[in-house]
């Protein structure tokens, strides 16, 4: 049997194409890898930015999402290991050996936030630590907050977290940031912004919530410790490409390069999502990817290009 659209990852833009796939009457397949809780989202304790629902936890907005594209697609369980493309169809070869055949394919694997691997980092993920300042930045409102990293992404979330937090301390592992000129101009210039550089943060404390965080000085081994509420991770990302390795271009970060209307360089092979060369990644540029990919597919599947 062959498919009209496969689509790998069951996150937010995986399931918005999955309806828009339905409502297409395409025939379409949706391969997650962990059913429901592979979605990045249902780590965010609670979304307050998805228009129309001012507050929802991430896995009950999820849910729903399932719940809401269930019927207009297949579902099955399974790691896509690798893909090729033959007389016009995609062959996908699940980790378990299974291969499945369609005309099309859409690729919404997502990208992980990269750990610091420290105690305390998953048990309080959702309850003050975050990968995401955009997303749970407005629960810490007059608290304190770290954030962790040296790039453009610390820099930014340590910048819009200073807007709405009473103290931000930035923890670098080295003296020197990595983000841009013009954010450490701006961070040196935020009054409530203090940079602590050659540290290793060791542990993230507290009760049922974040209270603290423990860390040394990488040269002097001098210890301390920081009462603060939120947690703000930003070491990078690794987007979940490994599939699409020598057929679709990739971008220096591991990006697949793609429009909003998420066509690749391989035609009938779209992406979607935080995969995808993008500004920013949140839930509702993802489900926004899921539905043009679905509009891209329909027009290659009607002019075969
Ligand atoms: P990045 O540039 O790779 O920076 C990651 C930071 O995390 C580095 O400072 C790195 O330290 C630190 N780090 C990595 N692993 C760590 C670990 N295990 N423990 C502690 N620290 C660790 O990633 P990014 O900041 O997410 O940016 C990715 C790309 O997006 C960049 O090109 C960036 O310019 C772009 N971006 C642009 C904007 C913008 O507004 N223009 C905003 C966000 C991102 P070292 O410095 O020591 O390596």
């Amino acid at each position: 049997m062959v498919y009209d659209v496969v689509i790998a990852g069951g996150g937010a833009a995986g399931l918005s194409a999955a309806l828009y796939a339905g409502r297409a009457r395409l025939k379409a397949l949706v391969i997650e890898k962990y059913n429901i809780t592979g979605s990045q989202i249902i780590y965010t304790n609670e979304v307050d930015n998805y228009l129309g629902i001012p507050s929802v936890s991430g896995f009950e907005l999820v849910s729903k999402f399932k719940e809401h594209a269930i019927n207009e697609a297949e579902f099955t369980e399974g790691e896509v290991s690798g893909i090729t493309k033959a007389d016009g169809i995609f062959n996908l070869k699940l980790a378990d050996g299974t291969e499945i055949k369609s005309k099309t394919v859409i690729i919404a694997t997502g990208a992980i936030h990269n750990k610091l691997g420290i105690k305390g980092e998953e048990e309080f993920t959702g309850k003050g630590v975050s990968y995401c300042a955009t997303c749970d930045g407005a629960f810490y409102k007059g608290k304190n907050a770290v954030v962790a990293g040296g790039g453009d992404t610390a820099l930014s979330e340590a910048l819009y977290l200073s807007n709405i937090c009473n103290k931000v301390y930035l923890l670098h592992r080295r003296n020197e940031l990595r983000g841009s000129k013009i954010y450490q101009d701006k961070i040196k210039s935020t009054e409530n912004i203090e940079f602590i550089g050659n540290v290793i943060i060791d542990e993230i404390k507290g009760e049922e919530k974040v209270s603290s965080i423990a860390y040394h000085n990488k040269t002097d081994n001098t210890q301390a410790v920081l009462p603060v509420n939120g947690v703000f991770i930003a070491i990078g990302m690794k987007p979940d490409t490994d599939m699409l390795k020598g057929l679709a271009d990739i971008d220096g970060y591991g990006y697949v390069i793609a429009g909003e209307d998420g066509r690749t360089n391989i035609s009938g092979l779209f992406v979607a999502g935080d995969i995808r060369q993008k500004k920013l990644r949140q839930l509702i540029t993802a489900v926004s990817d899921g539905a043009n990919c679905i509009a891209s597919v329909e027009e290659y599947l009607n002019k075969g290009k």
